[in-house]
């Protein structure tokens, strides 16, 4: 018997692809690259907070991107897909695909947490 993941029910094709097969968004076309609410990045999947739009920067790169996480509910993995070296940034909670760190982003960190808009939810 074929098991199907539930997850396929709860998701868009789209949203499905980037959260739980590691997909990517095209650039400049997510919801929230180009965002600015103050509020707060829940992960789509589970709720989890991930994100505040207080360490939200504008990076020029298409993707809405962080220099810091809710640390407690994002965790970090080696990623060495396409034969390059990336570390991966997941939903600790759900294991939901976030998008990749980078270690060019601004101060106070100096980390850029490039983020699939596809993955999170906004809430003020
Ligand atoms: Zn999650």
């Amino acid at each position: 018997m074929e098991t199907k993941d539930p997850w396929k029910d709860k998701l868009t094709a789209e949203q499905y692809d980037i959260c739980r097969m590691k997909g990517t968004e095209p650039p400049f076309t997510g919801a929230y690259y180009n965002f600015k609410e103050k509020g707060v990045y829940r992960c789509l999947c589970c709720g989890a907070q991930l994100f505040s739009s207080e360490t939200k920067f504008d990076s020029g790169t298409g993707w809405p991107s962080f220099w810091e996480p809710i640390l407690d509910n994002v965790k970090t993995e080696k990623d060495t897909s396409y034969g390059m070296l990336r570390v991966e940034v997941l939903c600790k909670n759900c294991n939901a695909h976030l998008g990749h760190v980078f270690e060019d982003g601004p101060n106070p960190t100096g980390l850029r947490y490039c983020i699939n808009s596809a993955s999170l939810k906004f809430e003020k």
